[in-house]
């Protein structure tokens, strides 16, 4: 057992540690980063917001990434599932975002970009390296982990950064998990060659196909390669009895949005899935630690925000620790403000996304109104704009207003979730076996 001290430990090297770990590492402090898995890994995740592109280019790291020659994300379409109506957005059409473009991502290659990164920025990153529980008391944070030959460490720091993402070391410990109280979602996922695509610039945008309690997501991350995944209620295909992979078949071909871009698709990995990822914990901040991205919370992945906010929490979190750090002392007002500022952030996503499975918010956001700048709001809330001010603000509320009245008296007109007349189709199945 060994005792080491520094001035921030991180756990995880995700994008949200990377972010808080190179921000500080790069302020001349003394951080260190345990990483439970070797990378590159693979991890979901892989459609970007142009937000993200800021904190990117503050890194240090944007450079390397465009060198990476990452997809370019101009946009966003969104259809339903019957192909009745669809829409697209244009990131630099939009008035209120700073950034007009993103991109779009393997996440195993992104997140060894910004492990090594973060190492090169000053960081003692450690790779394959456990982190089991964390104590604190008035001086600073203990944390105790396994090093990749098993042999358990103390290590000591000021303060601690918890990034472990739905890892939530820190908030299983403390028991803060608030699950969200009625979604009971899980997605199926895999990568795909040969989906379809549209012509042009927006060939790399995201597409959302959104059907009565479920949608599709497809992300093109090369010139051949999508990731293609379904998101549902777990319960719906407990039901259905069938096996992960002949669900994903059967429902890709049952909807002409997303048969139409599949008939040729074949897989070129296995189908994962994974669930239960709505939840917050109860507590961002504590006496000497900070939780970031998932490790704070997270929520339903239909607006491509998860590795934003984490990013954008990682960011404030090292501000924020800096301070302390600078002062002597733990700023409780500061940790206050991290609390307040970075709930406030993943709150307004998740109100978005409980709107998002409404049908006038859907009515609304597929027949934009050129009407007070209203679809340049939704691009701003498409391309990470959380604190994009009242004239913003006040656009947006705005728009929410629309919803509630859309409720009732149709503003623009009704969409339908029911089949349409049938087509003749003749499509081949989408092999869903590597
Ligand atoms: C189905 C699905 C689709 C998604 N699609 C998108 C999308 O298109 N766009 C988007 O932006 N986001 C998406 N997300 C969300 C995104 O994956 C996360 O929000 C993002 O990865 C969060 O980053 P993070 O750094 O907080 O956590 P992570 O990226 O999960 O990183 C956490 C790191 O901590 C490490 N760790 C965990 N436990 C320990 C431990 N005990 N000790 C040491 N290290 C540990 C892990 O190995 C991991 O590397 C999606 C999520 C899901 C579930």
């Amino acid at each position: 057992m060994t005792i080491t001290s520094y001035d921030v430990l991180v756990i995880g090297c995700g994008p949200g540690g990377s972010s808080a770990a190179t921000f500080l590492a790069r302020s001349g402090r003394r951080v260190l980063v345990l990483e439970r898995e070797i990378f590159p890994r693979f991890h979901i995740g892989e459609s970007l917001l142009p937000c993200n592109m800021s904190i990117f280019r503050e890194m240090g790291v944007l450079p390397t990434l465009e060198a990476a020659g990452f997809p370019r994300k101009l946009g966003a379409q969104f259809e339903l599932g019957n192909a009745s109506i669809g829409t697209s957005f244009v990131f630099r059409e939009g008035k209120f975002n700073r950034e007009p473009e993103a991109i779009q991502v393997e996440r195993a290659t992104l997140d060894h970009i910004l492990l090594k990164h973060t190492r090169s920025s000053g960081a003692d990153v450690r790779e394959g390296w456990i982190v089991k529980q964390f104590t604190s008391d008035a001086s600073g944070v203990s944390v105790e982990a396994a090093d990749p030959a098993g042999e358990v460490h103390q290590l000591r720091a000021d303060y601690l950064i918890d990034a472990s993402g739905r890892g939530n070391v820190t908030g299983n410990q403390e028991n803060l998990k608030e699950m969200h109280p009625t979604w009971k979602k899980m997605a199926i996922f895999g990568h795909f060659e040969n989906v379809w695509r549209s012509a042009g610039d927006s060939g790399n945008d995201t597409v959302i196909i959104r059907l009565e309690n479920a949608w599709f997501w497809l992300i093109p991350l090369s010139a051949t390669k999508t990731s293609v995944g379904l998101v549902i209620d777990k319960a719906v295909l407990a039901e259905s009895g069938e096996s992960p992979a002949d669900f994903f078949q059967r429902w890709t071909m049952a909807q002409p949005a997303i048969r139409q871009r599949m008939q040729h698709a074949r897989l070129l990995n296995t189908l994962q899935t994974t669930t239960d990822f709505s939840y917050y914990n109860r507590k961002f901040a504590g006496e000497r630690l900070l939780r970031v991205g998932d490790a704070a919370g997270f929520l339903d992945p239909i607006f491509s925000a998860g590795v934003f906010l984490a990013m954008w929490s990682g960011k404030i979190a090292a501000e924020t620790v800096g301070h302390s750090l600078t002062q002597g002392q733990p700023n409780r007002r500061d940790f206050q403000r991290y609390e307040k500022r970075v709930r406030k952030g993943l709150m307004f996503y998740w109100n978005v996304v409980q709107a998002y499975y409404t049908s006038p918010f859907m009515e609304l956001l597929l027949q934009p109104r050129p009407h007070q700048d209203l679809p340049s709001a939704v691009i701003a809330v498409l391309a990470g704009e959380l604190e994009g001010g009242w004239r913003l603000r006040w656009r947006l509320k705005y728009f929410f207003l629309l919803v509630k009245i859309q409720k009732y008296w149709p503003l623009v007109p009704r969409i339908s979730f029911a089949p349409r007349r049938p087509k003749a189709v003749n499509v081949a199945p989408v092999a869903v076996k590597s």
